[in-house]
């Protein structure tokens, strides 16, 4: 299938490692000029350079915390400036701690906004003028099956995501005049870090092992196995394609059947 993506410019954020890194490599892998970023310059560094040796794209690469406004401005301006303006923009963060609600603090609540909804906010803010100058736009955020189906003990996520998947509809709503389409990506279990994270911190609390949390998950899906990143990525992919034109304001979820509603 022709994407039509080669050259396009696509931002994808949170991307040193799981699926922002296998979102940022499935855009190189179809001919786009790649921003990318991330806290830790090292390990950020380490894939920049690798997607410019496998696959010959262009690549900026600039470490920040994405809960900061003006850092995530200056990245945005220095990606146009490198590149003549934005195409793609998927935005993404670490997950918020797993916990119920009496063991959540006034700070990690604030927290969660900042990470998982403001720098959601700091993102499209910065590129739909950009987008509307070409006319032209896609936008992505990775969420998560909580934006569907609330899952135990990710209060945070549950109820901080819900609010993304509102600024999602209306940004797709505001902007469609434009050409710029908005939707939402909810991934459910998928093999990464933050997946060995939760497993562990689920351990702790149920007494059970690392390995029995994981095969639950895995039960849990009809698919009855965990997602590869790339599974997610290429959804994002095709999302932003121009084989994907008459989607905006959806939120799609790539978790192998694991939401259990109609
Ligand atoms: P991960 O922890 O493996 O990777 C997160 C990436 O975000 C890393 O590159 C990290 O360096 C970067 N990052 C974290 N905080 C940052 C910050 N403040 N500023 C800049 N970069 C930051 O996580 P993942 O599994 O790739 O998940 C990505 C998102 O999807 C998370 O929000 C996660 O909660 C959500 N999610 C994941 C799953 C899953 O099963 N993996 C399921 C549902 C939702």
């Amino acid at each position: 299938m022709e994407m039509g993506l080669k050259n396009r410019v696509a931002i994808v954020a949170a991307s040193s490692q799981g699926l922002g890194r296998a979102t940022a490599e499935a855009f190189a892998a179809e001919g786009c000029r790649l921003a990318i970023c991330a806290r830790n310059q090292q390990a950020l560094n380490a894939v920049a350079e690798k997607i410019r040796g496998e696959y010959k794209a262009e690549v900026l690469a600039e470490p920040f915390d994405v809960t900061d406004a003006g850092a995530v401005r200056d990245f945005v301006n220095a990606a146009v400036q490198k590149f003549g303006g934005i195409d793609i923009c998927v935005t993404n963060a670490g997950g918020p701690p797993a916990k119920g609600f009496l063991a959540t603090t006034i700070d990690e609540w604030k927290r969660a906004v900042d990470l998982n909804f403001m720098s959601a906010v700091y993102f499209t803010h910065a590129v739909i003028p950009h987008m509307q100058k070409k006319r032209w736009g896609r936008i992505i955020t990775i969420t998560s099956i909580t934006t569907k189906q609330p899952v135990a003990d990710l209060v945070y996520s549950n109820a901080v995501r819900a609010a993304v998947v509102g600024l999602v509809k209306s940004l797709a709503n505001e902007f469609g005049k434009d050409g710029i389409l908005v939707n939402n990506v909810g991934p459910g279990y998928t093999a990464t870090d933050r997946l060995k994270e939760l497993a562990h911190s689920r351990s702790v609390a149920s007494g059970k092992t690392e390995k029995e949390i994981f095969e639950g998950w895995s039960a849990d899906a009809p698919l009855k196995r965990l997602g590869d990143p790339r599974e997610l990525a290429d959804a994002i992919v095709w999302l932003a394609s121009e084989r994907a034109s008459y989607i905006t304001g959806q939120t799609i979820l790539v978790d192998g059947g694991l939401y259990k509603g109609l």
